[in-house]
């Protein structure tokens, strides 16, 4: 089989994995195993031409990028976070849908603590959050976080939070409020740009599939 022929696919366990696979099974493409119950990290498909790869979220567009494998599927979350470099973006498969939010406690001021001259917004996606103050003209401090977001502003680590928000229990659970909608989320998929290239007849019959699963699951 040469080269040109062949298709590594990255993908991440859990909603990724579950709503990506109905979309690749109206392209045709099956795994051959379940990532939730086997350890092996390449997973072969009912084509002889595809694997896949199952990585952290974050890590699937540094695949991507690389060219460790050619196509991806990724959060917009996560591909804001990354930057996007060395990779295209054809497709929203809107799927794994939330919105990013600034939240926090029902009482929180939305101007610094006296004592401090900046609020303090704790959350993993750095870039989106500086992106979203910025843009208000607002100088916060922000902490790096990588999980666990609604502890901080119990605790006092921060006055404020950026994390994702799908139904907004986890927030209430924990006895936080949605204060503001940054913007809206889905994941995407991606391709390496020198594969989009040299792969081309292959890698566009599979996302015109993907986009009639898409369109026809809308
Ligand atoms: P990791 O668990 O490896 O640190 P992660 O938490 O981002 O990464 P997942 O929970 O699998 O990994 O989320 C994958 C993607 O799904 C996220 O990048 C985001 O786009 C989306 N997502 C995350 N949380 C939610 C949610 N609560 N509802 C809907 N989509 C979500
Ligand atoms: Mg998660």
């Amino acid at each position: 089989m040469s080269d040109d022929q062949r298709l590594t696919i990255a993908l991440s366990k859990g909603r990724i994995f579950e709503q990506t696979l109905p979309l690749l099974e109206a392209a045709g493409l099956q795994a051959a195993e379940d990532p939730e119950t086997s350890r092996k990290l390449i997973l072969d498909t009912n084509d002889p031409r595809v694997k896949l790869v199952i990585i952290r979220a974050s890590d699937v567009p540094t695949y991507v990028q690389y060219g460790a494998a050619d196509l991806g599927v990724a959060g917009k979350d996560v591909l804001l976070e990354h930057g996007g470099e060395g990779l295209y973006e054809p497709l929203d498969l809107r799927i794994a849908c939330c919105r990013l939010m600034v939240a926090g406690r029902p009482d929180t001021a939305l101007v610094p603590p006296p004592a401090r001259g900046r609020l303090r917004i704790a959350t993993k996606y750095v870039r989106g959050a500086e992106r979203h103050f910025a843009a208000k003209g607002q100088q916060v401090e922000i902490i790096k976080l990588y999980g666990s977001m609604e502890l901080a502003p119990l605790v006092g680590l921060a006055d404020l939070i950026v994390d994702l928000v799908e139904s907004g229990n986890t927030l209430k659970a924990n006895g936080l409020v949605p204060i503001e909608h940054i913007s809206d989320i889905s994941s995407r998929l991606i391709v390496n740009k020198a594969s989009w290239k040299m792969k081309h007849a292959r890698v566009r019959a599979l996302v015109e599939s993907l986009q009639e699963a898409v369109e026809a699951q809308a």
